[in-house]
C-alpha cells in the first residue's frame, strides 16, 4: 500500500512539543496509511490534552480520522477557557507541590500525592474522582484512563498558577481550603483550636478556622505577606470569590 503524504501545521502554542522543522509553517510527513490522526500527532510529541480542533483542508475531523494522501492538516491548540465542569477538581503529580498549595490557597480542590504513587495509580485516581491531571510529564498525559489532563507549561510556580487559572477558569474562594492537606476549612471558636495557638496569637486574633480533615488551625493574619500577594493578584486577574 502507498504511504500517504500529508502536510501538517501546528499552532504556535504547540511548537515546544515538536521538532524544529515542524515549527516553521507546514511540513510534510509520510504516514503508514492506517494510523489515526490522533496517533500521528501524538507520535510527533504533542500530548492530545493540548490539542484543540484538528482540521483537514479546513474541515474539523475527529482524532480517529485516518489521513489520506494530499491532505493539508492544521493542529490547533486547546481553547481557553477549557470547560471541564462548574468547579473543576485537579490532581497534581509529585513535582507540582508548590502549585498544589497555591491552588488550595485559592480554594481550588487540588489533590497531590507525595511520595509518588506512580503513573498508573495517578491515572486511575484522575478517572475515579474526575480530576484533571496536571503534569509536565508527557508520558503520564498520554494515559487513556485520565478523566482529563493538562500539560503545565512553565517550571515557575507563579506562571504555573496563571496557566491553570486561565485555562480552566475555576471559581476562586480564597482562604477556604487547607493548604497542607486540601481539606475544607470551617469557622470555629477560639477555644476549639486554643492548644494550637501561641500566646500572642490567642490575644491578637478572634476569627479562627479549622481544617475538617487534618485539624490544622488557621487565623486571620497567620499568612505570610507573600501568600496575601498571591491571593490578591489572582483575584484581580481571574475574579473573586462568589458570595
Ligand atoms: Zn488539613
Amino acid at each position: 500500500m502507498d504511504r500517504p503524504q500529508i502536510r501538517l501545521e501546528f499552532a504556535p502554542e504547540l511548537h515546544l512539543f515538536v521538532s524544529a522543522p515542524r515549527r516553521a509553517g507546514r511540513s510534510e510527513l509520510r504516514t503508514d496509511g492506517t494510523s489515526t490522526l490522533g496517533h500521528v500527532v501524538e507520535s510527533l510529541g504533542v500530548p492530545l490534552t493540548e490539542v484543540g480542533a484538528l482540521l483537514v483542508d479546513g474541515r474539523p475531523v475527529p482524532d480517529a480520522h485516518v489521513p489520506a494522501d494530499g491532505e493539508e492538516i492544521t493542529v490547533a491548540a486547546v481553547a481557553r477557557p477549557q470547560p471541564v465542569g462548574a468547579a473543576p477538581r485537579f490532581l497534581l503529580d509529585v513535582h507540582l507541590g508548590t502549585l498544589a498549595r497555591r491552588l488550595r490557597l485559592l480554594g481550588i480542590d487540588a489533590a497531590y500525592e507525595n511520595p509518588d504513587i506512580g503513573d498508573a495509580a495517578l491515572a486511575a485516581r484522575s478517572a475515579a474522582e474526575r480530576r484533571v491531571m496536571l503534569s509536565r510529564d508527557r508520558g503520564l498525559l498520554r494515559r487513556r484512563e485520565l478523566f482529563a489532563g493538562a500539560y503545565v507549561y512553565s517550571h515557575r510556580p507563579a506562571e504555573q498558577l496563571r496557566d491553570v487559572l486561565s485555562r480552566f477558569a475555576p471559581p476562586l474562594v480564597p482562604w477556604s481550603r487547607c493548604t497542607t492537606c486540601n481539606g475544607t476549612l470551617s469557622a470555629v471558636a477560639k477555644t476549639t483550636v486554643r492548644e494550637q495557638l501561641h500566646d500572642g496569637t490567642e490575644r491578637s486574633y478572634d476569627a479562627f478556622a479549622q481544617c475538617g480533615d487534618c485539624g490544622q488551625a488557621y487565623w486571620r493574619g497567620a499568612h505570610h505577606a507573600r501568600l496575601e500577594a498571591i491571593v490578591t493578584d489572582a483575584v484581580r486577574e481571574f475574579g473573586g470569590a462568589p458570595r
